[in-house]
């Protein structure tokens, strides 16, 4: 059994104009145990809001259906009080603004041991200690437990925040944009730090961002999000050499560091706008291997190979207009 399992996953957000935005649209994942997942996509996708439906932190415009377990455990069921009992200690999160959260008249140790308290996981005396060796854990002295945050730099905040959010001994980790705000020096020890635990923890991560590079360079599998739904899920290599759905390749071909020289090709147009109903294939506007039946019919995800699944019609072989590269080759201009 898969630690996440999603199925189906819609939000949906109340405007102020009396219309709905469906933000997340039937989304489903499966994250292993001890997994680093991405979760990628370009900025209004869906990405953090479906983060933000695993930990029942959504606003009350929004109204949530279908089923997230962690760990065999019913998350959504509960409303809000089942949420908090499941935050922190099932599922923790480390948010890009996570390090200018600290209260600045608390000393660092006080806040980390602060969760441990409120969850009865440690008495107020086990937890300052354990605050100290959760420090050590992401590479911080046990003695900064005694420092404020403004006496901690950017990064040391930011390790900070996640040995926080581990302090509950939670399954799960969600990570999104851990390292936005960060010099590249910093990001990579972020980086590092984040792989370090899911390997030595056997934590399973869930790293939300828009940075391809960071993913290749970390992950084990990814979900690629366009227009609220997963288009295309499979290992990094795979998405990367054997992409199954022009999205990722276009990602892909866009993003310079992973290009080796290569020629930048930019995706034309911008994302779908989710508070109008789409017909077809919401990536079509943009899409350079667009079909006839793109037009009309909602391409379903489904599996193109082992451990690969795909939402586009071009691997229907009854579609049989154009082909995808083949597997093993690399992916349009990105591999
Ligand atoms: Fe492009 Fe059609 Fe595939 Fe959508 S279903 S990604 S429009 S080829």
């Amino acid at each position: 059994m898969a630690l996440l399992e999603v199925r189906d996953l819609h939000v949906w957000f109340a405007l102020p104009s009396g219309r709905e935005l469906h933000a997340v649209k039937g989304v489903g994942l499966d994250v292993e145990r001890g997994e680093l997942f991405g979760l990628i996509g370009e900025s209004g996708c869906g990405k953090t809001t479906t983060v933000l439906a695993l930990m029942g932190l959504l606003p009350s415009s929004a109204s949530v259906a279908g089923s997230v377990r962690v760990d065999g455990a019913d998350v959504l069921s509960g409303g809000e009080k089942g949420a908090r009992a499941h935050r922190w200690t099932e599922t923790a999160m480390v948010f890009q603004g996570s390090m200018n959260a600290f209260s600045p008249v608390k000393t660092i140790g006080w806040q980390i041991a602060e969760p441990m308290e409120i969850h009865g996981v440690a008495s107020r005396r086990a937890a300052r200690a354990r605050a100290g060796e959760l420090l050590e854990l992401v590479g911080i002295p046990a003695a900064a437990a005694r420092r404020y945050p403004h006496q901690f730099s950017g990064g040391m905040r930011q390790r900070a925040a996640i040995a926080m959010a581990l302090s509950c001994e939670p399954k799960l980790l969600l990570a999104d944009e851990p390292t936005t705000a960060l010099d590249v020096m910093v990001q990579a020890q972020i980086l590092e730090l984040l792989q370090r635990l899911a390997r030595e923890l056997h934590l399973t991560v869930v790293l939300v961002t828009h940075d391809l590079p960071l993913v290749a360079h970390i992950c084990d599998r990814a979900a690629v999000m366009y227009g609220g739904e997963i288009a295309e899920v499979a290992a990094v290599d795979a998405l990367y050499h054997e992409s199954r759905h022009p999205y990722t390749r276009m990602l892909f071909a866009a993003t310079p560091e992973l290009l080796g020289g290569k020629d930048v090709t930019s995706i034309p147009g911008s994302p779908p706008r989710l508070d109008q109903p789409i017909v077809g294939c919401a990536f079509r506007p943009r899409c350079d291997s667009a079909v006839v039946r793109c037009a009309t019919d909602h391409p379903a995800l489904a599996e193109v190979a082992r451990g690969h699944e795909a939402a586009c019609h071009l691997n229907d072989p009854a579609t049989g207009v154009l082909s995808v590269p083949d597997a093993g080759q690399p992916a349009g201009g990105a591999g």
